[in-house]
């Protein structure tokens, strides 16, 4: 483990991936911290389908690890900490960091803008976020799209519209690429790439219920719901199968 003298942040090795081990209780302070700092800071939710691609994906694996937070999302995760023998001390999900985020922001007047989805999900999204944080401000919405060649569009639109916080969500890896190549330009002090954070948020995807996540079986939920994912979360029994391997030659690598 290592200690991040600045903001006393431990991380550990998950298969070379850094993730900080900052647990559900901690991890929207650290993020609304971030945006009294006067530079772009970008936050990562990592679950093992993005440390199986970052393996064979070296632009990814860079933007990982130059990421200023990087979130234990999947409940993956931090079984393979134990697994590995340095163990986190929990999970911080993307939904519920927006959601306790989305408190912090409104008692101080802070504002969101929500890029991606698909068209009309992020204003869904929002309209739940501010019935549970009233007085969080919505800088704005917009579906828009990953493509490098809208970017400067999409920009632009941001820019405009001065949020303090910036949640992504065009999947990984394309919303956490979109999010490095663009945070120097942005003028947002925090940007997130939340992924399916709002399918949930705007109940176009049923979150899985309580007991789902307190056993940990997300993933089988939404293999359930969303058969069609089955391809992509092939990485999961290939993440198993590389964290015992990194374990039996000697912990984390
Ligand atoms: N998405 C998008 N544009 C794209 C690809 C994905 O807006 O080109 C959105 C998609 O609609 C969904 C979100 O990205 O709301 C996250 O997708 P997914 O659930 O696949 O991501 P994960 O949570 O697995 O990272």
């Amino acid at each position: 483990m290592t200690v991040d003298a600045l903001s006393g942040v431990t991380s550990i090795r998950v298969l070379g991936v850094r993730v900080d081990d900052v647990d559900q209780s901690m991890a929207a302070e650290r993020i609304m911290a971030m945006a009294a700092v006067g530079r772009p800071h970008q936050v990562v939710t990592l679950n093992p389908e993005f440390i199986v691609r970052a393996r064979r994906d070296a632009a990814f694996a860079a933007v990982l690890e130059a990421a200023d937070l990087a979130l234990p999302d999947g409940v993956g995760i931090v079984w393979a900490s134990y697994i590995l023998g340095t163990p986190l001390h929990g999970r911080a999900t993307g939904v519920q960091t927006v959601l306790d985020l989305a408190v912090s922001a409104g008692e101080r007047g802070l504002s969101f803008y929500l890029l991606g989805a698909a068209p009309g999900v992020a204003e869904a999204a929002a309209a739940r976020l501010v019935t549970h944080a009233p007085g969080l401000r919505i800088a704005g919405t917009f579906a828009g799209s990953p493509a490098p060649e809208v970017e400067d569009e999409t920009v632009a639109r941001i820019r405009q519209a001065a949020p303090d916080f910036l949640l992504v969500a065009y999947g990984a890896p394309q919303q956490d690429l979109w999010i490095a190549r663009n945070k120097e330009r942005l003028g947002v002090p925090v940007a997130i790439g939340v992924g399916g954070t709002f399918d949930y948020l705007s109940g176009r995807v049923a979150w899985p219920s309580p007991l789902w996540r307190r056993l940990g079986l997300e993933w089988l939920c939404r293999l359930l719901r969303q058969p069609w994912r089955w391809r992509r979360m092939l990485a999961l029994p290939r993440f198993a199968f590389l964290v015992f391997a990194s374990r039996l030659r000697g912990g984390p690598k």
